[in-house]
């Protein structure tokens, strides 16, 4: 099974590239901030506890990220591939990450980050606000979130550096460009 994580700001083109490579590799396109907010619209217990999260722009928990997500693996272990997107969110996440794809026999095969300068950003985000809906896309906590991503998310890419997994692609001009230099990287993976 491949592996590969796609790593980036909120706003960075996560969900609209992780959507693109399951289509071209027929792999399973895992996205926790979705698997996440299904659950809100569940309504179950799980889902309100969650809410309370994600509403106010703050991470879920890790213990409760990492058990939602171990069990979603062991739904997923007969795909072809599967794209992490939005996980890992911490150092901790990024850690669990390894530890449960080993206990598989997997490892990652690809991560990549996906660049955007910070106005841009917001911009988008802002933007998308206005059509999805999506409770966290108010200006407060676009804000709020992308202070989290800097201070939580951010320091996993040195995690990734040092054992020299890191691959960046920047998402400054076409969703088309930024898909095929992300393409180019997967093909060049080593099986
Ligand atoms: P996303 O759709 O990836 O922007 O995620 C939306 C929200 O879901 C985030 O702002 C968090 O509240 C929550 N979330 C998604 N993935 C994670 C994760 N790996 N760890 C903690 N919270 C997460």
């Amino acid at each position: 099974m491949t592996i590969i994580v796609l790593f980036g700001a909120p706003g960075s083109g996560k969900g609209t590239q992780g959507a693109l490579i399951a289509e071209k590799y027929g792999f399973l396109h895992l996205s926790t901030g979705l698997m996440l907010r299904d659950e809100v619209k569940k309504g179950s217990e799980l889902g309100k506890e969650i809410d309370k999260y994600i509403s106010k722009g703050d991470l879920v928990p890790n213990e409760m990220m990492c058990s939602i997500l171990k069990e979603e693996l062991n739904i997923y272990i007969n795909e072809k591939g599967i794209i992490f997107d939005g996980f890992p969110r911490t150092i901790s996440q990024a850690e669990f990450l390894d530890i449960i794809l080993k206990e598989n026999g997997l490892k990652i095969d690809l991560m990549v980050d996906i660049q955007a300068d910070e106005d841009i950003l917001i911009k988008r985000l802002i933007k998308r606000g206005t059509m999805s809906h999506r409770s966290d896309d108010t200006h407060d906590t676009i804000l709020k979130r992308l202070k989290i991503y800097e201070k939580e998310t951010k320091p996993i890419i040195d995690y990734y550096k040092k054992t020299n997994r890191y691959n960046s692609v920047v998402s400054i001009n076409s969703i088309e460009d930024t898909f095929e230099n992300i393409v180019n990287l997967i093909e060049h993976i080593e099986m």
